[in-house]
């Protein structure tokens, strides 16, 4: 007789009950399965342990005596890429989407935890087990909301699957590496995407309404390294917002508290990470972490055209005089910001350059966050690396 493991006794929380991590909850997920029976260990933002992890996962933590393994994680290679030919609809070329169905396809993996949308609402995540090329490709697209991926991790369990590809963004993967050894698998794959700057769902309709001329209209959006957002719209047009013009007074308390607390902005703990903000703009940045990596991208280098990265201009100047204008809320006028926006593309930092500028302007910000708003989880919370990339600027009190 099999006794039942100490999990499978736990129950899994009701949509409506409060988180253990409380207000900084990200939803990822795992409170939503028997798996919270670990949550004191496991959740991003109860217990940060991402050395100890890396160390799990890629048989050795971050040095952070190399630059780019302090600000981009334990790594292999790095490179720039795109697909010879993009998935239509997809956020970049799709070569997350790509990866994934060729994993299937081969028998590489039974299955792959993904996030579609509802069917009302195009930005309302539904997670989902996919166990076809279909099903794969129906989730093709950033859900910009926070996204319960975990959720679904019961029923792999249930399933009897034994290999799994698991498809998300850090705080859902630092708690999935947290219990990796409890799902039963016998190998995990794990594709992951940057993440930052995340909301619920109000505050996705709150940022689209003070943002975009057309919030109803938008199909998806992303914060580009021209220093503008780009709003992609139902009839294929494309609406630009210069960064500096972003309303920050309204939309200082948009971004989800978790998201404010965070510093996995580059999925250290995923096997390969596909974002786009280290590589010349229209490409994609790929960041192979170990040998289980190489191997998912290596099923699908012939579809793809690769370049090397570069790294141009410096950032700092440009990342001190961000913090104290977030810190005040200013907002510049339209006609400034797109001028600053034109003076910046033009000299600003490029390439890795400009992931530096990215990571120092938000862990700066986050780090403030933290100090102002848990004061007494600060030391522990904030890993060792970003402590070093925060203590090159001079922050205020
Ligand atoms: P596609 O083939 O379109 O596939 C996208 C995949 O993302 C799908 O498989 C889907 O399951 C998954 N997904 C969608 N929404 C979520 C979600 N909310 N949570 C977990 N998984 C999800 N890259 C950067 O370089 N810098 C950034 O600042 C950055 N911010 C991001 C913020 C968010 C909220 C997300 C979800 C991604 C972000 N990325 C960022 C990654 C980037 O936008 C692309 O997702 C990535 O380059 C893959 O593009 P693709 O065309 O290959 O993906
Ligand atoms: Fe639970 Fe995840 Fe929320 Fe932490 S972030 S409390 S693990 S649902």
């Amino acid at each position: 007789m099999t006794s039942l493991s100490a999990h499978k006794k736990a129950k899994a929380l009701k949509p409506s009950s409060r988180r253990p991590a409380k207000e900084l909850c990200s939803e990822c997920g795992l409170c939503d399965t028997y798996y919270i029976h670990y949550v004191k260990q496991a959740c991003a933002f109860i217990n940060q342990q991402i050395d100890k992890l890396e160390e799990q996962t890629h048989t050795r933590a971050r040095n952070f005596d190399n630059s780019d393994e302090l600000y981009f994680g334990v790594h292999q290679d790095m490179m720039a890429a795109r697909k010879k030919e993009p998935v239509p609809g997809a956020q970049w070329t799709g070569i997350v989407s790509t990866i994934a169905i060729e994993m299937l396809n081969r028998g590489i993996v039974e299955g792959v935890v993904c996030v579609q949308n509802t069917k009302e609402d195009r930005f309302q995540p539904m997670p989902i087990i996919a166990r076809t090329p279909e099903e794969i490709l129906a989730a093709r697209v950033n859900k910009p909301t926070l996204s319960p991926n975990l959720s679904v991790l019961e029923q792999v369990e249930k399933s009897g699957m034994k290999r799994l590809l698991v498809i998300g963004v850090g705080c859902q993967i630092q708690a999935l590496r947290a219990v990796e050894k409890q799902l039963g698998l016998e190998k995990l794959y794990v594709l992951g995407t940057p993440c930052v700057d995340n909301v619920n769902r109000a505050g996705l309709q709150k940022f689209l309404e003070t943002t975009s001329k057309s919030p109803d209209t938008v199909v998806h959006y992303e914060f580009m390294q021209d220093f503008r957002v780009h709003f992609k719209h139902e009839d294929g047009s494309t609406e630009t917002v210069p960064f500096f013009g972003l309303k920050t007074n309204k939309l200082k308390d948009v971004f989800a508290p978790s998201c404010m607390s965070c510093f996995d902005y580059v999925n250290s703990l995923a096997d390969l990470v596909v974002g786009y903000m280290g590589a010349p703009f229209g490409w994609q940045w790929i960041m192979v972490r170990n040998e289980t990596g190489q191997q998912m991208l290596d099923l699908v280098t012939d579809q793809l055209e690769t370049g090397p990265v570069m790294s141009k201009g410096d950032r700092t100047a440009a990342v001190q005089q961000s913090i104290p204008a977030y810190d005040k809320g200013v907002t510049l006028p339209m006609w400034a910001a797109k001028l600053m926006g034109v003076v910046i593309e033009k000299i600003g930092p490029k390439g890795l350059e400009y992931a530096r500028f990215s990571i120092d302007s938000h862990f700066t910000r986050n780090y403030l966050y933290v100090k102002r708003n848990h004061p007494d989880k600060l030391d522990a919370h904030v890993p060792g690396f970003a402590k070093r990339i925060v203590e090159q600027y001079k922050l205020p009190e």
